[in-house]
């Protein structure tokens, strides 16, 4: 079997497009990220996402603080962005410097204003069924699944990496749509014989060629979410993708695949919660 691609950057553009009359209809949307520090792989993100709402009409804002900001600083900004009418969204670039606990500096963002889906209240709220701003990535996962027509209901979700970020919160997503779940994690047994057995098998742990094709069920759906630099500055998914697309009956490239999703979740979760402070 080889594969059909599933084309993030395509699905993402369509969504961006449709976003931008969203945008329009709401008048103003306001994006800020606070980015601490000066590590590289964050400054290309943070340009990326300040590229992607400006072309979608969003007034976006880049507070780029110094390595040296202490944890006070951090959460002073962040409460002043949570008071600021025009702000609706507020994002935190991770990682932040070692001095700062991440944990606070995330929860101290209003649920409201929280685009990355990461406060307490929204992931309760996720888990409970009732979901309010939602993590970018498992939810650009789910949509691109949607598109393709992709039947969860009944089906053997295998998700590999148990992350607060994209494992633990895709899983519930999944378990929403009527899958039976498997997460494996860093002491999983035999990791093989899971992901054998998963119809849709969503790769998340940051190790290039985690997963081979021996290791992927006949037909399943293969999403890599795995964003790995190599030495030779190429960037590759967790899954090899050669021999994977061999067995699958669809897959997700890299870069071309939930990376460009990410960041449409993104713009769509900033809209969102311009929509709802609008509403009242
Ligand atoms: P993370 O926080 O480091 O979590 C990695 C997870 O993988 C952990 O749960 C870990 O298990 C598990 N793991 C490690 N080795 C494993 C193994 N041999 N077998 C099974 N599970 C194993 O990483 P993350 O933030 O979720 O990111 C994962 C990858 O996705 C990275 O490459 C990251 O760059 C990429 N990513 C991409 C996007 C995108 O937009 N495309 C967005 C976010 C992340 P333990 O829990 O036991 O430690």
């Amino acid at each position: 079997m080889k594969a059909r691609i599933i084309d993030g950057k395509r699905i993402a553009a369509e969504m961006r497009e449709a976003l931008k009359e969203r945008v329009k209809s709401l008048g103003h949307v306001g994006l800020a990220v606070i980015i601490v520090g000066e590590n590289p792989a964050s400054k290309v993100y943070v340009r990326n996402k300040e590229k992607a709402c400006i072309e979608a009409g969003i007034h976006s804002e880049v507070i780029a603080l110094p390595e040296t900001t202490e944890q006070d600083e951090l959460l002073e900004r962040i409460r002043a962005l949570n008071l600021d009418s025009k702000i609706h969204g507020i994002l935190v670039q991770l990682p932040l410097p070692a001095h700062i606990d991440s944990r606070k500096a995330l929860d101290s963002i209003s649920a409201e204003k929280d685009v990355d889906g990461f406060h307490p209240f929204n992931v309760g709220s996720l888990l409970l069924g009732n979901p309010g701003l939602q993590p970018c990535t498992p939810h650009g996962v789910m949509k691109m699944l949607e598109r393709e027509k992709v039947e969860i209901r009944g089906k053997h979700a295998v998700i590999v990496g148990a992350s607060n970020i994209v494992g633990k919160p895709m899983a519930i997503m999944l378990l929403h749509q009527g899958a039976t779940i498997t997460i494996c994690n860093s002491k999983t047994k035999d990791l093989a014989r899971h992901t054998r057995d998963a119809d849709i098998l969503v790769v998340a742990v940051g190790r290039p060629n985690l997963v081979t094709g021996d290791m992927i069920k006949e037909g399943a759906v293969v999403i890599d979410v795995g964003m790995n630099r190599l030495e030779s500055g190429k960037l590759a998914g967790d899954v090899d993708f050669e021999s994977a697309s061999g067995r699958a009956s669809m897959i997700t490239p890299v870069p071309g695949g939930v990376g460009p999703m990410t960041i449409a979740m993104l713009l769509e979760n900033a809209v969102e919660a311009a929509a709802r402070s609008k509403r009242g």
